[in-house]
């Protein structure tokens, strides 16, 4: 492993105020604040490491119920290189003026709000604890606590879902100031409440799937390029934390439930928090990181997936698939200039029934 390759470290806060109804996230509900004990135990693994990261991401769980003294005692633990991008999630009713300003002073560059709707009703629904006016409140104040990138959360293709609720949360995050918006298709995962109790009024998957292309339209006419299936940004403003997943770069993932891959071999935590915290549980080995995979990360980016990068990786199309990749760009599926095979917005809606055909 070269120390010119870019490296990310990941640590997971896995506590919460409340658990969310859609959410399969490792987080236990319930939270008012991180234990110490369990940032001990953060500051205990990152001691072991020698590798200065570029980039430093606080996911969750809402990362955000840290207080300041405690994710700065983790960002001079992880010794980031000068320049790294440092991002906290946080949900817009755990944040203060205050907060954010600590955040701010440990280091953080870059705050990623889950705000997901602007109506009240429909926040309700998800079980988020915040309002609409609160998340514009909590912008404001993230805006005037000086962080660089300010990112928000919009989820798509909710129980009864319209245009008119994305445009009005779209609003609500671009007049917020945000540098990078993320919009995901709600997916009702097993385990969650919603699973249980799916609510009423769901859309289907063409339904779904118009939702999202009218998400890339809309975010691209104000301004948000994507980048990613579910990512979009002002030009500049793309995410490096996450771009090195899907560049299937080095990453280092700390805490329960969190996945690395380092020198191309995957690992991961058990999800066990108690056992993390004691010190009884160890990262366990999940595989090599393969050409596949690179495919599958590759493809999420709309730079596309280049070939010659892929054979490198010992990759390598069959003649039917090439077929198969050619009748993709006669659907509008895809572009392919011989080197680099790219999925349009269109592609990206049917990803999972042109990888199988790839995979
Ligand atoms: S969606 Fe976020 S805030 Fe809600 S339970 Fe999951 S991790 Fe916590």
């Amino acid at each position: 492993m070269s120390e010119a390759t870019p490296f990310g470290i990941y640590l997971h806060i896995p506590y919460c105020k409340a658990k969310c109804r859609y959410c399969d996230f490792y987080s236990a509900p319930g939270a008012r604040g991180v234990p110490q004990s369990y940032v001990d135990a953060l500051l205990r693994e990152l001691a072991k490491n020698t590798r200065r990261p570029d980039t430093l991401y606080f996911g969750g769980g809402t990362p955000a119920l840290l207080v300041p003294t405690q994710a700065a005692a983790l960002i001079e633990a992880a010794n980031p290189l000068p320049g790294a991008e440092i991002t906290l999630e946080a949900n817009p009713d755990v944040v203060t003026p205050e907060t954010l300003r600590g955040f701010r002073a440990a280091g953080v560059t870059r705050i990623s709000f889950g705000v997901q709707s602007a109506d009240d009703a429909q926040l309700r629904r998800l079980g988020r604890t915040h309002t609409a006016a609160g998340a514009a409140q909590a912008l404001a104040w993230a805006r005037e606590a000086g962080f660089p990138e300010i990112c928000g959360d919009i989820m798509l293709a909710l129980p009864e879902y319209t245009n008119a609720e994305f445009d009005r949360t779209l609003a609500l995050l671009r007049d917020g100031g945000c540098t990078h918006i993320s919009a995901y298709l709600l997916k009702v995962e097993p385990g969650t409440a919603f699973y249980r109790n799916p609510p009423a009024g769901l859309p289907d998957g063409d339904a779904a799937a118009d939702f999202y292309l009218y998400a890339v339209q809309q975010l691209e006419a104000a301004g948000y390029r994507q980048y990613e299936i579910s990512n979009f940004a002002r030009p500049g403003h793309e995410g490096r934390h996450n771009l090195l997943y899907w560049n299937c770069s080095d990453y280092w993932g700390v805490g329960p439930a969190a996945h690395s891959c380092v020198g191309n071999v995957r690992r991961f935590w058990p999800d066990d928090v108690q056992g993390f915290i004691a010190g009884t549980v160890a990262e366990q080995r999940e595989g090599d990181c393969t050409s596949e995979d690179y495919l599958l990360m590759q493809l999420r980016l709309v730079s596309g997936l280049n070939i010659p990068a892929y054979e490198r990786r010992g990759g390598r199309f069959t003649a039917a698939q090439c077929v198969f990749m050619r009748q993709c760009v006669g659907h509008g599926y895809a572009v392919w200039d011989g080197e680099v095979f790219r999925l349009t917005p269109a592609g990206m809606v049917v990803q999972n029934a042109i990888l199988e055909e790839l995979m």
